[in-house]
């Protein structure tokens, strides 16, 4: 095929990142075209599903249809067995079904008039002085004055224009069970080195009586076995075996996680955004809310970049400075975090969570604990038991 189209703004993948800023540009008139190479929006999914209530409100999502269960509860295990209990009766997150969610957000950038191609990969991008040109796997030829990299955590448009990389990727393994005894209400998450180093595991009810979950868990790149072995052995451990034992697999997915929000996410004519710029919690592996957050502030920094036809780093710098004074200071405190959880061994992570079994700390971990912002808990937390100070200082030097 030889064509060659124009619009003022080429969006590179329909993850739920892309469709939102391709959403957010075309209700303010501003002509985009949004390219994704699968043949079908929110397919597959790689993704546990689980985001907070601020994710409907802030972007202004029904949750009718996307939402499968509400979670009020989170049970921590320890590796030798202890067990956190945080939350109550009000609902602390949702699991939601990425496949409506990722379709939801793209058909209503197709309805505020983006226009979407499917099966169609950006495999070249070059830029000159005047415009992007863009070259998709079918040989259409696009020209767009600014293109937006969604296209997730290996993003070409990131390497093609020389963007840093990521700190780290997160290698994570999932799958979707059938026969589960969970209670519907309460997330379990296992943690230590021996079931999923760097990271953990987890257990997500995907119905109110617990009897269907999703099941996964990730580890670091340098763990030393590999992700399949540790999900076999997931299976059969002892800690899950109460939840797990009756079930059987009914899909299997996988995929990374991008962390450390990478320092530069501007260039001439090129910004990054969502995965591909590793806007991702780092304690969590939540990509879907501070991408979305900053998507709002990606459309409204390119929406006047168009109108005012600027196109620098220097115009574009406002996305990036805003990230970073918004969400991005979470995300970084939430790197320091790791640091800390990644230093940790399985004797104290046993230490710590047998510790944190005290009803004054499970109960100010309840009132200020949020997934979204999970440094917030620190002064409360720290004001309650001063003693771990202590940790902190000594495995951050
Ligand atoms: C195991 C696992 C569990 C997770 N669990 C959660 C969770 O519970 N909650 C949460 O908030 N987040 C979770 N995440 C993270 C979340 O899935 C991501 O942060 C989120 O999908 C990022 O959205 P995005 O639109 O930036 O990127 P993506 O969803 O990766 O979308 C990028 C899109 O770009 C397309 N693309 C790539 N290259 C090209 C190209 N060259 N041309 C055209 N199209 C292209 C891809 O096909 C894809 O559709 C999880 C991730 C993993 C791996």
């Amino acid at each position: 095929m030889e064509s060659s189209s124009y619009y003022e703004v080429a969006v590179i993948g329909a993850g739920p990142v892309g469709s939102y800023v391709a959403k957010t540009l075309a209700e303010q008139q501003v002509s985009v075209v949004l390219i994704e190479q699968h043949k079908t929006i929110g397919c597959p999914v790689n993704c546990a599903g689980l985001v907070s209530k601020r994710v409907f409100e802030t972007f202004q999502i029904p949750p009718d249809d996307i939402v499968q269960n509400t979670i009020t509860t989170a049970h921590i295990h320890s590796p030798s067995g202890h067990k956190l209990c945080i939350g109550g009766d009000k609902p602390h997150a949702y699991r939601i079904d990425r496949s409506i969610f990722d379709r939801y957000l793209s058909n209503k950038a197709q309805k505020k008039g983006a226009e979407l191609l499917l099966s169609e990969k950006a495999i070249s991008l070059q830029r000159d002085p005047q415009r992007v040109n863009i070259e998709t796997s079918k040989g259409r030829h696009i020209q767009a004055e600014i293109v937006i990299g969604a296209d997730g955590p290996y993003s070409r448009v990131r390497d093609i224009f020389g963007f840093p990389q990521p700190k780290e990727f997160l290698r994570g393994i999932g799958a979707q069970l059938v026969d589960t005894n969970l209670d519907g209400s309460s997330v379990e998450i296992f943690i230590g080195n021996r079931i999923a180093p760097g990271f953990f595991a987890w257990l997500i009810p995907t119905n109110e009586k617990g009897t269907a979950a999703h099941i996964g868990l990730c580890v670091h790149k340098q763990s030393e076995q590999s992700l399949k072995t540790y999900f076999k052995q997931l299976f059969n451990d002892t800690s899950l075996s109460s939840f797990i034992s009756d079930a059987t697999i009914s899909y299997q997915t996988g995929g990374v996680i991008p962390l450390g929000p990478l320092k530069q996410i501007v260039d001439e004519r090129v910004v990054l955004v969502g995965d591909a710029a590793a806007q991702v919690k780092p304690t969590s592996g939540g990509g879907i809310y501070p991408g979305l957050l900053c998507a709002r502030y990606c459309a409204q920094t390119v929406r006047e970049a168009i109108q005012e036809q600027r196109y620098t780093t220097e115009f574009l710098q406002k996305y990036q400075d805003e990230c970073r004074q918004d969400i991005g200071k979470e995300l970084s405190k939430g790197m320091y975090f790791r640091k800390i959880f990644t230093g940790l061994s399985d004797q104290q992570f046993d230490r710590y969570i047998k510790r944190f079994q005290q009803k004054n700390i499970q109960e100010t971990i309840t009132e200020y604990g949020d997934i979204d912002y999970p440094s917030r808990l620190v002064k409360p937390l720290l004001k309650k038991t001063p003693s771990l100070l202590r940790l902190v200082s000594h495995l951050v030097t």
